[in-house]
């Protein structure tokens, strides 16, 4: 991954906010994030970048020398170094952005990234990516923090664990995620609290419920 070297140096944004608007969506895991981000993108053209999709995906593309690394990072519940993570978020970014025009027919179908709104789901997860995200790809909106107790959440993971066929949705895998999150992925919440730029919404009801509420949080604060 190219972008790898020259992110380490780089001190400015790539993209610029008036061009491109990311919306972080953060929350335990099991929160809900995912089924939230796939309603947003139905109803408003996000593009939707999983952090945990792409490092999958990465985890196990034949020639990737990072496949290995990820995998023992992901079983343990840790957090993938973030010249890796940052790297493919901003080659998928970058990706989407210089796509090709849709075509007459997909022009009549929602556009799925109309006027390069992204969501960035499960990251940052922690503070120097936070950090070097902002400073070298593109400052954020804000966070959409989906809120919802750890025993809900474990009840939901181990629920996923009979179908997703994820190797962390165990409940070893899960009780060092819980870990994870507490003590490394909060503070990421905390510091963006400080900012007043955290969007907080109560997951612990049903999809349907929770998807109102995240509406109405950003009709108020986006041109959707
Ligand atoms: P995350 O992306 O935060 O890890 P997911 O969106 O994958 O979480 O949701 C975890 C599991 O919980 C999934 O199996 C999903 O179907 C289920 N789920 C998501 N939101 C809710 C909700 N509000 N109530 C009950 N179950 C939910
Ligand atoms: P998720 O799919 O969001 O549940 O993430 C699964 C796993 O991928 C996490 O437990 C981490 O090991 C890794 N991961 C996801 N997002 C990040 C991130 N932003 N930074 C580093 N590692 C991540």
């Amino acid at each position: 991954m190219s972008t790898i070297d020259n992110l380490k140096d780089r001190t400015t944004p790539v993209f610029s906010p008036d061009d491109v608007t990311v919306i972080f969506v953060l929350g335990g895991p099991g929160a809900g994030k995912g089924t939230q981000c796939e309603r947003l993108v139905a109803r408003y053209g996000f593009a939707h970048l999983s952090a945990g999709d792409l490092l999958r995906a990465e985890q196990n593309r034949p020639d990737s020398e990072f496949g290995d690394l990820i995998r023992h990072y992901i079983r343990n519940g840790l957090i993938v170094p973030m010249e890796v993570t940052i790297a493919l978020l901003e080659a998928a970014m970058r990706q989407i952005l210089d796509g090709p025009e849709p075509d007459a027919a997909a022009a009549a179908a929602p556009r799925p990234n109309k006027g390069g709104k992204f969501l960035i789901d499960g990251f940052p997860r922690k503070l120097d990516q936070a950090i070097k995200f902002e400073e070298a790809v593109v400052p954020a909106r804000f966070v959409l923090f989906y809120d919802c107790p750890e025993h809900e959440m474990e009840r939901r993971l181990l629920e996923r664990g009979k179908t997703s066929g994820r190797e962390d949705d165990n409940a070893e895998s899960i009780r060092k995620r819980f870990r994870t999150f507490v003590e490394t992925s909060m503070p990421v919440v905390d510091y963006f609290e400080k900012q007043n730029r955290v969007v907080k919404v109560d997951a612990v009801r049903q999809p349907d419920q929770v998807f109102e509420t995240t509406q109405k949080e950003l009709e108020k604060r986006l041109q959707l």
